[in-house]
């Protein structure tokens, strides 16, 4: 990325056992500081990060959270080994991309739907956005980017159902019916930037960019 540099939690340097990533944020800032004042430029930053030991200490804890991904128990169980072997074990554990989770229509278990309505509000998605007082220029560039918009109405819409209109918190996606037949519509004023749609998107077709100058949600009044 020209310009810039990732520490602390954005370069996702969290120690997981530990629950605690202050220390590597603060300590990988003041590598960053150094090393810009060193070199007057980022170039070198990725090099220097993964040598030094912010990266020694995450090597240690890496398998942690992987082991979850097959269940409580396995995952109780590695961390049990992976406390004794202090990350020197000679594997590390892979996982696969969150959309690979998605079930189609004709595997999955119908939901159980029998829990009781909620009665507080905010009760419903648009009233959360409301609440979330979102703003976008609205002559900002596109920051939700779909690369094939048929295959949402057939291939997606059969074989999941179009789960973007589901997984979205903010009601972002909708399938609308017109003369021409359906159709996505993207309402990205409504968008609370929390980048599900590019993660869990079962067709990979979704690129959700930053938004301009800042725009999105209003967090101090959430
Ligand atoms: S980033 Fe989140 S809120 Fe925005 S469109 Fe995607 S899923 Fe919806």
């Amino acid at each position: 990325m020209p310009g810039a540099l990732l520490i602390g939690d954005a370069a996702g340097l969290l120690n997981v056992p530990k629950i605690k990533g202050t220390h590597q944020a603060m300590r990988s800032g003041m590598m960053a500081a150094e090393h810009i004042a060193a070199h007057g430029k980022p170039e070198g930053w990725d090099a220097k990060l993964r040598a030094s030991v912010v990266m020694k200490e995450l090597k240690k804890v890496r398998n942690f959270k992987p082991g979850f991904k097959k269940g409580r128990l396995f995952g109780l169980i590695n961390s049990g080994w992976e406390t004794i072997a202090a990350g020197l074990s000679p594997w590390t554990l892979k996982v696969s991309a969150d959309y690979s989770s998605l079930q189609k229509l004709d595997v999955a278990e119908k939901p159980n739907r029998d829990y009781v309505e909620r009665t507080l509000p905010p009760r419903d998605r648009l009233a959360g956005v409301y609440f979330a007082a979102t703003e976008h220029d609205e002559d900002q560039p596109v920051h939700l980017r779909v690369s094939d918009t048929d295959i949402c109405i057939t291939t997606c819409a059969t074989e999941y159902g179009n789960p973007c209109t589901r997984f979205c918190p903010a009601g972002v996606y909708e399938i609308v019916k017109d003369d021409n037949g359906p159709r996505l519509q993207i309402n990205a004023a409504n968008c609370v930037h929390c980048k599900t749609c590019d993660i869990k998107d079962p067709y990979q077709i979704i690129d959700w960019v930053t938004p301009e100058g800042g725009a999105g949600p209003n967090y101090q009044n959430l």
